[in-house]
């Protein structure tokens, strides 16, 4: 018996975690190439990658506003518990909440 991939009960993140190797590597040599990224040594011989402080202003630049939500994963199928309508939510200190919902940050 097959089962349905449409049936799955899950909530289905917008935020999709497997991005296709086509796009991403392109993406990613670029940001190598256009010197965004530096590799950083650590003591312990590991090592990761950074963002260079130029390009993390940049996006603080662009994204201003939208902090909170980028930080939050959105969900297509869920009902706002505040107003009960089903459309995009943000999960809010546990509560599944529509943009028009969400307590404003900014007070
Ligand atoms: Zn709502």
């Amino acid at each position: 018996m097959q089962v349905e991939p449409s049936s799955e009960p899950m909530p289905r993140a917008v935020r999709d975690q497997a991005y296709p190797i086509e796009a991403f590597n392109p993406i990613l040599r670029s940001l190598i190439s256009w010197g965004l990224v530096e590799r950083v040594e650590m003591e312990n011989g590991s090592h990761h990658w950074e963002l260079t402080t130029a390009a993390q202003k940049r996006l603080d630049d662009l994204t201003p506003a939208r902090k909170r939500a980028s930080a939050t994963l959105a969900y297509l199928d869920h009902w706002c518990s505040s107003c009960r309508r089903q459309r995009l939510t943000h999960l809010v200190d546990g509560r599944y909440l529509c943009q028009a919902c969400e307590p404003s940050k900014d007070l």
